[in-house]
């Protein structure tokens, strides 16, 4: 077989890590089969990049950063790459341009145009093992790209589909995806299946333990995905096709997403055209608005509330002085402290009162919901970010997922 294994953070934390993934990789290879590795920076490293860059400025440029975040997957990918040679493996490390990996300018986040995998095959084709350095690729003019953060599991997925991977699998530092993140409800149960749709949903929700670009890519290519722990032989859970999963359960997950910022805009002129200008505007500067809720106008003016992502906070910032500033907008306010609960199952298509019982578990609780959206497969509330673990364990009882 040819399989793809990504080691996340956590799994090359340290040099022992290091060292126990290329035993792994050994074994993998010993049994006959061509691997390609893609690995992660060592846990902290890229938050630490971050830092060193916010201690000369707040809004560092997109370009540099990626050149500076970059550098920490380099890193391990070439120390694994000499581990490897140790063991007696031929073994080469690859930065993202050389295993062909193109973008588009999106400094920071960027998106994936193209993958040539030429060198990578040849490399495979001459008994290699290959280890790739995730989260990067170039753009067209050569420069450095990141894919945004959790991006290696993307990096992946698409060199899994680029090479027609038999297999792709994640190994991080849970031994699966579980119905919540076990970190916050320990009763939550690992799934031996989920379908790519109720995955997308989860990571986009901010499971973080998959990138949801890297899901969305999976279910695209039909890649298949397994995720699974690093530090023991555990067996993982699987993404697939909804056909392959037998029955779909009313709700598969809970979902938290802490890096989430509400902007209020006050007093906006209400004229057709004014919604279409002030959200044009944020796209245009790459800002990803997630929920919108316009009150009704009065004395001629309306507020419109929306959430970003904490990341993109500073550039919507930007965005809405220019605004208030024309007078278009009478006051604007910021809040950080909130964060996103979701609830997520295919079975709720076919299902009623799924949502009610959401509101319930929040009003049982005593928990104030700010903001409300719903899919055909999930429902997310917006709420005070000190109630997010009470409300990811209400929910995850309410819908009974630890039986
Ligand atoms: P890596 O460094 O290997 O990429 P991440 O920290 O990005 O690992 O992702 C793994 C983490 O995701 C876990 O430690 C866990 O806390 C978190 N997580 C959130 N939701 C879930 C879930 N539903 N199932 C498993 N892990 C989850
Ligand atoms: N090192 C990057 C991050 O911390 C990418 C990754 O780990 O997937 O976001
Ligand atoms: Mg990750």
């Amino acid at each position: 077989m040819l399989i793809v294994q990504k080691f996340g953070g956590t799994s090359v934390g340290d040099l022992q890590r290091i060292q126990n993934v290329a035993n792994r990789v050994s074994k993998t290879r010993k049994e006959g089969h061509d691997v390609v590795v893609v690995v992660s920076a060592m846990s902290g490293e890229t938050n630490k990049l971050v830092a060193y860059a916010e201690h000369f400025s707040k809004n560092p440029s997109r370009a540099e950063m990626d050149m500076l975040l970059s550098s920490g997957e380099r890193v391990t990918a070439s120390l694994l790459a000499i581990a490897l040679q140790e063991m007696g493996h031929d073994a080469v490390a690859m930065t993202g341009r050389k295993a062909g990996i193109v973008t588009d300018d999106s400094h920071t986040k960027a998106r994936i145009e193209d993958i040539n995998p030429a060198t990578m095959l040849e490399s495979i084709e001459a008994g290699k093992i290959i280890v790739v350095a995730g989260f990067q690729g170039v753009n067209i003019a050569g420069d450095v790209t990141t894919l945004g953060r959790g991006g290696s599991d993307l990096s992946a997925v698409a060199i899994a589909g680029a090479i027609k991977a038999d297999l792709c699998e994640i190994y991080t530092d849970v031994s699966g995806i579980f119905t919540t993140d076990p970190r916050i409800e320990p009763k939550a149960k690992k799934l031996e299946k989920i379908s790519y749709d109720e995955m997308l949903e989860l990571a986009s929700m901010g499971a973080k333990v998959l990138q949801n670009r890297s899901v969305e890519m999976a279910k695209k290519l039909n890649v298949n995905l397994v995720t699974r722990t690093s530090f023991s032989d555990e067996e993982g859970t699987l993404i697939t096709k909804e056909e392959n999963i037998m029955e779909a359960p009313l709700v598969s997950g809970i979902a938290l997403d802490r890096n989430q910022a509400r902007i209020s805009l006050m007093g906006v002129k209400d004229r057709p055209g004014i919604a279409s200008e002030i959200f044009n505007k944020l796209a245009d500067a790459e800002v990803n608005v997630d929920m919108i809720i316009q009150n009704k106008a009065h004395d001629g003016t309306t507020n419109i509330d929306f959430t970003v992502a904490t990341g993109d906070l500073f550039d919507a910032k930007a965005v809405v002085d220019t605004f208030v500033d024309e007078g278009e907008i009478k006051a604007d306010s910021y809040n950080e402290d909130i964060c996103k609960v979701s609830v997520v199952g295919v079975g709720m298509k076919s299902h009623t009162g799924v949502a009610a019982k959401a509101f319930t578990t929040m009003a049982e609780n005593n928990i104030n919901i700010n903001m409300i959206s719903t899919s055909e497969i999930k429902i997310s509330m917006v709420i005070n970010e000190k109630y997010a673990e009470l409300a990811v364990r209400g929910l995850h009882d309410a819908y009974e997922l630890d039986k």
